[in-house]
């Protein structure tokens, strides 16, 4: 054996993973239709009619790439390309859709992990079996909740929020599941415990990539986020008879804590954000000085320390300007979620599998939550992220050109062949 033939024995076969782009395409304009709303956004929540049929559509997809598929007890939807062991690496993204959303986040990692695995298919039987899954909920838009189909499989559903857990008209999240032939009983059996790996592909919901002409993120960490309730309370009075020196107006005074969370945000600068995303004004009247105000703040940032820093400062000074404007502020928190560091291996992994495409990437932070984010803390897991145009997402607007879509779709092929065949 001459130096040339050991050379090329020790080399990597080549192997040719090109996506069906015009499926990749389709299935994107196909499943952006189910649920679509008049006003040009997508209303997909879990549980919903526009829902099972969207995870019916997904199901009969799996099937024609050649994949066995199955659903668990929450509805997840699975298609199984069995490999010759027992354990998984798990591919794949939420289906389900906040109010008004666009047709990428979310469905493109189910739909490009679709396409993944149809060209696997045609590598042979993997050492390990590959799954791609349509999480069932990820968004919490009806329950308030969230990552309710990757809690399922991680085993981390409360026996009892099958009928605590109710949405806006009263319905309890196990009656729900029980419409749609769902047993709520049997949700424990959705755990799994063959899992060896988890990559998500998704949309990256921010204008980073595109600014900087990259074709993909290679994603190292998951942004760190609390979200608070200030309630603020005043008194009602009469618009037209209290004098202004008189009041305590709780409209007022959630004004300008809002306005302080913003301030202070930008006085602390980026990656910082923070967001007064919803606010209840009671009784809700014109003629009526509010008695009742109540704010949903969203703060973010990577670094958990300057999170909590910018937290404390806004109860600070949520409790300085009720002090000031003769009202009360209850400042709680209802829910705080670490940062997420995916796994060194996993972000390897992507890394050579975007080499192997050739493509440009960048190192980034997810500013958006998402299943990895729990799935990182019980499974190794990477993310590839995809450009969105003009950072857009959570709207109808939100958008990524076909050819951003196949290539992350060859880099999750790629990153997939390397675990489960080599
Ligand atoms: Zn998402």
């Amino acid at each position: 054996m001459d130096a040339s033939t050991a050379v090329a024995a020790d080399m990597p076969e080549p192997i040719d993973l090109r996506i069906d782009s015009d499926s990749l395409a389709r299935h994107v304009e196909s499943l952006g239709a189910i649920g679509a709303q008049a006003s040009g956004g997508i209303l997909r929540p879990v549980y919903s009619l526009a829902w099972r049929d969207a995870t019916a559509q997904v199901a009969e997809w799996m099937s024609n790439a050649g994949l066995d598929v199955y659903r668990d007890a929450v509805g997840n939807v699975f298609g199984r390309l069995a490999g010759s062991s027992d354990v998984t690496i798990l591919t794949g993204s939420h289906i389900d859709t906040v109010p008004g959303g666009g047709r990428y986040d979310g469905a493109l990692g189910i739909l490009a992990g679709i396409e993944a695995l149809r060209v696997l298919r045609e590598c042979g039987r993997p050492k390990q079996s590959i799954e791609v899954v349509a999480l069932c909920e990820e968004e919490h838009s009806r329950y308030d909740t969230g990552f309710w189909g990757s809690r399922a499989i991680l085993g981390l559903i409360d026996p009892q929020e099958p009928d605590n857990l109710r949405d806006q008209q009263g319905v309890p999240i196990g009656e729900a599941m029980s419409q749609l032939t769902l047993d709520p009983a049997q949700i424990a059996s959705a755990h799994r415990r063959d899992l060896t790996a988890f990559i998500e592909l998704h949309v990256e919901q921010g204008p980073t990539l595109e600014a900087e002409h990259k074709q993909i993120g290679l994603v190292q960490s998951i942004v760190s986020l609390s979200m608070l309730r200030i309630v603020v309370l005043g008194r009602a009075d009469h618009a037209g008879t209290t004098p202004m020196n008189e009041r305590s107006d709780a409209g007022y005074a959630a004004a300008c804590i809002a306005r302080e969370v913003v301030d202070l945000t930008t006085r602390l600068g980026a990656p910082a954000v923070a967001t007064v995303g919803a606010w209840r004004v009671s009784p809700g009247a014109s003629n009526i000085v509010p008695s009742h105000v109540e704010l949903l703040v969203d703060v973010r940032h990577p670094d958990e320390a300057a999170k909590r820093q910018l937290v404390a400062a806004i109860g600070e000074a949520a409790h300085g300007i009720a002090k000031r404007t003769s009202v009360s502020a209850v400042v709680s928190t209802r829910a705080d979620i670490p940062p997420a560091r995916l796994d060194p291996g996993m972000v390897g992994v992507i890394e050579r599998g975007i080499q192997a495409g050739g493509y440009s990437y960048r190192e980034i932070t997810s500013g958006a939550g998402h299943d990895s984010q729990l799935m990182s803390r019980h499974v190794p897991t990477g993310m590839i992220f995809v450009p969105s145009a003009s950072g857009r997402s959570h709207c109808s607007e939100e958008f990524t050109p076909n050819d951003d879509c196949v290539r992350g779709a060859e880099v999750l092929a790629h990153s997939l062949y390397e675990l489960a065949y080599e």
